[in-house]
């Protein structure tokens, strides 16, 4: 088997890249070791940044996104009984955020993928990349469909969109590998509920019990998480118990706010996690989305690196092919890297100053409040956590004149 791109992984970035290369007229295969019902159910981010709707839109993968994703202008900060809006709108000439899910915006790009692009094969796990720093790279892998049987894709260039556990990533030689890593000593509790929204904005609050965040899937699900701590198993605790202590840590002294209970249908701890690979690119391979970088999900930063990262490759891609120009493709992981790390300062600062560590003092905690009211009493503070959480420009050529180096 012979492609232009091998694309290993149909997450967010694996399925937005074969979308813009197919509309570019490149083509590409994508192998996934999932199943589509896997792929299509696997519950993860939902909120899009402005930059990352208006990709999909482009891509022709828009149209349900704009009939049911929310749009919203702003989130809430909760802290001390008090209540704060950030006006996104305001502070930033226009941008606003969409809750739209992971699962949705996938279901989109595969339907796209199977009825108008290159292949698309699910059950297909790479085993190896094999000849990365040469002209010819291949995959090898093995193909469930296939009675099991390994195959080798070979390729112009192999993209790593294989996530976090992916292979991909192990073909950059460890000579030539940097990985910049932190832990977290807390990880996030997660619910899904069939009952409204408390509030019509995501609620992030700093509690001396810990983190709380309410958010949303569509105006009839509620998505809600707790800091525990860092193991622990989502069956150890009781639906009440997370009501419960949603409540406590949500107080406010606003009479107005109540929280809304309802049947909860899914329940997972996720971990918390900093990485960085570099660079992003060895030859022939390039990394892009989970493969690469993680981000605690409190900055709701991931999926929209993985978009950022595939669009700066597509784009430079097809320069290459246009004029010849491999300026772009050999800038690739400088490119990227620079929006990452200030994704990671961005995801870093917001865990910190919301989560309670387990060995925080009464000095930690007085540094956090004056963090938080700092962020809500002057305007330069709150401008900046604003433009960050509604999205840092996909390329040089999106970042405002005055903002360039
Ligand atoms: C549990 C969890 C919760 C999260 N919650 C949030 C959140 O609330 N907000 C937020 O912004 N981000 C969140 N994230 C992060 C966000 O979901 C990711 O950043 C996003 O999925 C990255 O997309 P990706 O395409 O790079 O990787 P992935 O979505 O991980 O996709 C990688 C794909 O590669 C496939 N694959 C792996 N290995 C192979 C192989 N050897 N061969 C073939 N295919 C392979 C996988 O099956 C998968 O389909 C969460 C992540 C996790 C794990």
């Amino acid at each position: 088997m012979r492609t232009t791109v091998g694309i290993i992984g149909a997450g967010p970035a694996g399925l937005l890249l074969a979308r813009l290369l197919h509309q570019a007229g490149i083509a590409s295969v994508v192998l996934e070791s999932r199943d589509r019902a896997y792929v299509e159910r696997r519950q993860r981010a939902g909120i899009l940044e402005q930059g990352t709707v208006d990709v999909l839109r482009a891509a022709g993968a828009g149209a349900r996104m704009d009939r049911e994703g929310l749009p919203h202008d702003g989130i809430e900060l909760r802290f001390a009984r008090r209540r704060h809006r950030v006006d996104f709108p305001a502070l930033t000439g226009g941008r606003s955020v969409t809750v739209y899910a992971q699962t949705e915006v996938c279901k989109d790009l595969i339907a796209l993928q199977l009825a108008e692009g290159g292949p698309l094969l699910f059950e297909a796990e790479a085993l190896a990349v094999e000849g990365a720093g040469t002209e010819s790279p291949r995959v090898r892998f093995r193909h469930e469909g296939r009675e099991g049987r390994e195959n080798v894709l070979e390729c112009d260039y192999v993209v790593g969109c294989d996530g976090f556990w992916g292979v991909a990533r192990t073909a950059v030689p460890r000579e030539v590998s940097r990985v910049f890593e932190r832990g977290y000593p807390y990880a996030w509790l997660g619910i899904l509920a069939d009952v409204p929204p408390s509030h019509d904005e995501l609620v992030y609050a700093r509690h001396d019990r810990g983190f709380a965040l309410l958010s949303m899937r569509s105006p009839s699900v509620t998505r809600a998480y707790l800091q525990v701590p860092d193991g622990t198993d989502a069956d150890d605790w009781a639906d009440d118990e997370i009501w419960d202590e949603l409540d406590r840590r949500l107080e406010t002294d606003d009479p107005q706010w109540t929280l809304r209970r309802g049947p909860v249908t899914a329940k997972s701890v996720t971990p918390m996690r900093s990485y960085v690979h570099e660079p992003m690119r060895h030859g022939r391979l390039f990394l892009a989305g989970d493969a690469a970088h993680i981000v605690p999900p409190t900055g709701a930063k991931g999926l929209n690196l993985a978009v950022g990262d595939v669009v700066t490759l597509a784009r430079a891609l097809i320069l290459l092919r246009d004029k010849g120009d491999p300026g772009a493709l050999d800038a690739y992981s400088d490119t990227c890297l620079r929006r990452v790390w200030q994704a990671e300062r961005f995801s870093y600062a917001m865990t910190t100053l919301l989560h309670r560590a387990p060995d925080a003092t009464s000095f930690d905690d007085r540094i956090q409040l004056a963090g938080l009211d700092r962020l809500t009493t002057a305007r330069s503070a709150e401008t900046d956590l604003a433009e960050a959480y509604t999205g840092f420009p996909l390329d040089e050529q999106d970042r405002p004149q005055q903002d360039r180096p």
